[in-house]
């Protein structure tokens, strides 16, 4: 930091604030996390100075034996983590990841199922102003009025539209995913399994959600939510549906050119903490903590879609009172708490104002707190919502995050 301090203060200034708000803030954005020192250091190394285009063994640039050792270690752990024969490091997303199987598994303009982005779903898994909807035809599911998928009405729609390819995996839905059921509609009609998993992946490897990989054909993710890596992705899949779709030629060349070395020893590093046993005592410790939050916020009042939590994350349906999402997102955010807004099932507003919050755990759990600590987010977040009461909540975000203090 002091070398960028020295040569580039404007760029250091943001930094350091950047820096002081994540550690003056109380982080409950689902898809984020804090990562380690070790990770980070991974990342900001001179790594970045390496072009190696192709795979380990295998690449078209010299001097590729020392990040050759990297991608092989960050490859061999995500094997073990995850329990699978294959595995591709390098998408530099999630949403690279998800690109690069339509690209080996479908050719435009070919059926595929994706939960719609109203519905809890992603961007990437089919929405009109993405390429996924765009270059194919994407037939979605969604939730019941509960807020529950309804794998009944999956499969209804699976035989109407006979799709290709079905996706399973959200980013806004807080309950378990029963991937077996997934893969036997997918069977019933002969289509690929894809599973997205970027959520949930650190659950999974902790082992408190279950594992997608003996049910998809193929499984992709992000390495920075719940896994609390580095920004980036991955695909995942046995020896035998790899032959068949080659998912390594589809990143690179197909949709990549050169890989981030440094990320993918972040990856490595990422990987190695999510194999040791502190890491699923806090896989165990998110899962509590956003039931615990669940629980808290429904007894200051607040409506829960489908009344609770399974993994790291809420949805606040606020319909009930004269509030958007928009202006809850901004008026948390200024006593120093970071959400974002959200549509709820059956959303009457648009996704930029939308009646809902998300909400989660994997980052304030990094931090260190406790079921206990979520009953004073939630009376935080009621004081400022409801009753106006912006100093005191103000106050008891700051007793949080000084009691666990980040990056000292
Ligand atoms: N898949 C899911 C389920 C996600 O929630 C996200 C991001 O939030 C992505 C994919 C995309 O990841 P990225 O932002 O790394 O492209």
């Amino acid at each position: 930091f002091n070398e960028v301090k020295n040569y580039d203060p404007e760029v250091a200034g943001a930094m350091q604030d950047e820096l002081s708000r994540q550690r003056n803030n109380l982080e409950l954005i689902a898809s984020e996390n804090l990562v380690s020192k070790a990770v980070m250091a991974a990342m900001g190394s001179h790594l970045t100075n390496k072009y190696a285009e192709g795979y380990p063994g295998k690449r078209y640039y010299g001097g590729c034996e020392f990040v050759d050792v990297v991608e092989n270690l960050a490859r061999e752990r995500a094997k073990e983590l995850f329990g699978c024969e294959y595995v591709n490091v390098q998408p530099h997303s999630g949403a690279q990841a998800n690109m690069a199987v339509f690209f080996a598994v479908l050719n435009p303009g070919d059926t595929y199922m994706g939960m719609s982005l109203d519905h809890g779903g992603h961007l990437s898994h089919g929405s009109p102003v993405n390429m996924s909807g765009k270059y194919y035809n994407c037939v979605p599911y969604g939730v019941n009025d509960e807020g529950f998928l309804d794998y009944d009405n999956v499969l209804e729609i699976a035989k109407e539209c006979k799709p290709k390819l079905i996706i399973a995996g959200a980013s806004a839905y807080a309950r378990s995913i029963d991937f077996k059921k997934f893969r036997e509609i997918a069977d019933e009609v002969g289509a690929v399994l894809m599973v997205d998993m970027a959520h949930i992946a650190g659950l999974v490897a902790a082992g408190v959600h279950q594992s997608p990989i003996p049910y998809a054909h193929v499984t992709t993710t992000t390495t920075h939510k719940t896994l609390r890596g580095p920004r980036g992705g991955m695909i995942l899949c046995s020896n035998e549906i790899n032959e068949k779709y080659n998912f390594n030629k589809a990143i690179f060349p197909g949709i990549q050119g050169g890989p981030l070395m440094h990320v993918i020893a972040g990856k490595a590093v990422c990987f190695k903490e999510a194999l040791s046993d502190d890491f699923k005592d806090y896989g165990k410790q998110v899962v509590k903590n956003a039931a615990a939050l669940a629980k808290a916020l429904m007894e200051e009042g607040f409506d829960i879609v489908s009344g609770g939590t399974d993994n790291h994350l809420m949805l606040v349906d606020l319909k009930k009172y004269d509030l958007t999402g928009k202006e809850a997102e901004k008026v948390l955010d200024s006593v120093h708490i970071t959400c974002n807004k959200n549509t709820v099932p059956n959303d009457p507003k648009s996704p930029f104002v939308t009646s809902g919050l998300r909400l989660g755990t994997p980052a304030v759990t990094t931090r260190g707190l406790k079921e206990e600590d979520m009953a004073a987010i939630a009376k935080a977040i009621r004081f400022t919502l409801l009753d106006q009461k912006l100093e005191e909540a103000k106050q008891l975000v700051k007793e949080l995050t000084e009691k666990y203090p980040l990056y000292e």
